[in-house]
């Protein structure tokens, strides 16, 4: 069965098909906002843009469904993506699987590295979560604040380096040395403003270099002192890296160490999959499917809000 799957929710318009298990395409282009962060209508605009282009890629053959991020993310940006899907499903005459976002880059985890029951940690431009398999997805613990990406994006801002940040960080992190920053970890959750608003105030008096560096070790060590609880609450033994951030090669090092001392299983998302894509859409839109879901295209909907917990069938009821 080959599916189309169309990703919209934030800076990446995103197409990919799959057949079976297999990617076939994997295409996307991602916008970049010239000053400050995402501006809503700004990245709409652009995925109206390059849609066409980023599908024709991605069409390799006709096919059988249509899967497209319904959630979470910025509504405009859904909105297009939503209405492509009807489009093509109308066009087509075939049914839509509508696929939470979150959870498409969890499936996508599981599938392209055979983690088993792991402790998934969920990095990107707009989430910080930890999630496990507890008779479903359930969250753990998450940032209280704004996510990691999102925090390094915009120090990258503060540095004139650019978007994304979190790649120009990591460079610039190589030269640095280390200095004290705050570390902010609640129970199972963690804040990312404070060090922000430290590391922002650092940069009168510190290089660049140092601040990204300290940056990083601080705000990853928080993520993994939440991710080895998370371990041993459940006693469960595997972790999982997801979403665009965890192409940091510091971030899987500090993991590695953590699992090797737990002897914990580490699986890592390949990163051609880890940042927003169509393929995990696609295959997102396959794990539904077999479970029976999918809706006919004008059912179709987007909500800004939704978690990996929600019960999609639930929000799709006629
Ligand atoms: P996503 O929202 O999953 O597409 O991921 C995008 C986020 O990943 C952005 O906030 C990027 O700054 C971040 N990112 C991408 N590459 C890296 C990297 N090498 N190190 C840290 N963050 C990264
Ligand atoms: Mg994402």
């Amino acid at each position: 069965m080959k599916i189309l799957g169309i990703e919209s929710t934030a800076h990446t318009f995103g197409a990919g098909m799959i057949d079976g298990t297999r990617i076939l395409s994997n295409v996307w282009d991602m916008y970049s906002p010239k000053k400050g962060g995402i501006h809503p209508r700004e990245a709409a605009n652009h995925h109206v843009g390059v849609a066409g282009g980023v599908i024709s890629q991605a069409l390799v053959s006709k096919p059988d469904a249509i899967a497209y991020s319904c959630g979470p993310g910025i509504g405009p940006s859904l909105r297009i993506g939503m209405l492509i899907a009807r489009y093509l499903g109308i066009h087509y005459k075939i049914p839509i699987i509508p696929v939470n976002h979150g959870v498409a880059h969890l499936e996508i985890g599981l599938h392209s590295t055979k983690a088993k029951d792991p402790i998934a940690v969920y990095v990107s431009g707009g989430n910080t979560q930890i999630i496990g398999m507890d008779n479903g997805w359930k969250i753990f613990g998450e940032t209280l604040d704004i996510a990691l990406g999102n925090a390094l994006d915009k120090l990258a801002r503060d540095l004139g380096i650019g978007h994304p940040g979190g790649p120009a960080i990591e460079e610039l992190a190589k030269k640095g040395k280390f200095t004290e920053m705050p570390y902010t970890v609640k129970g199972m959750d963690l804040n990312y403003s404070g060090i922000m608003t430290h590391a922002r105030r650092l940069l009168k008096t510190r290089s660049p270099e140092d601040v990204a560096y300290s940056f990083q070790e601080h705000a990853f060590a928080m993520l993994v002192e939440v991710s080895e609880r998370a371990l041993a609450h459940t006693e469960k033994d595997e972790i999982l890296l997801v979403g665009g951030v965890v192409k940091n090669q510091r971030l899987k090092k500090m993991y590695k160490t953590m699992c090797k001392e737990r002897g914990a299983k580490l699986s890592v998302v390949p990163d051609e999959l880890a940042g927003d894509n169509g393929a995990m859409v696609a295959w997102g839109g396959k794990v539904l499917f077999d479970k029976g879901f999918q809706i006919k295209p004008e059912e179709t909907n987007y909500f800004q809000r939704i978690r990996v917990d929600t019960d999609l069938a639930e929000l799709f009821k006629p």
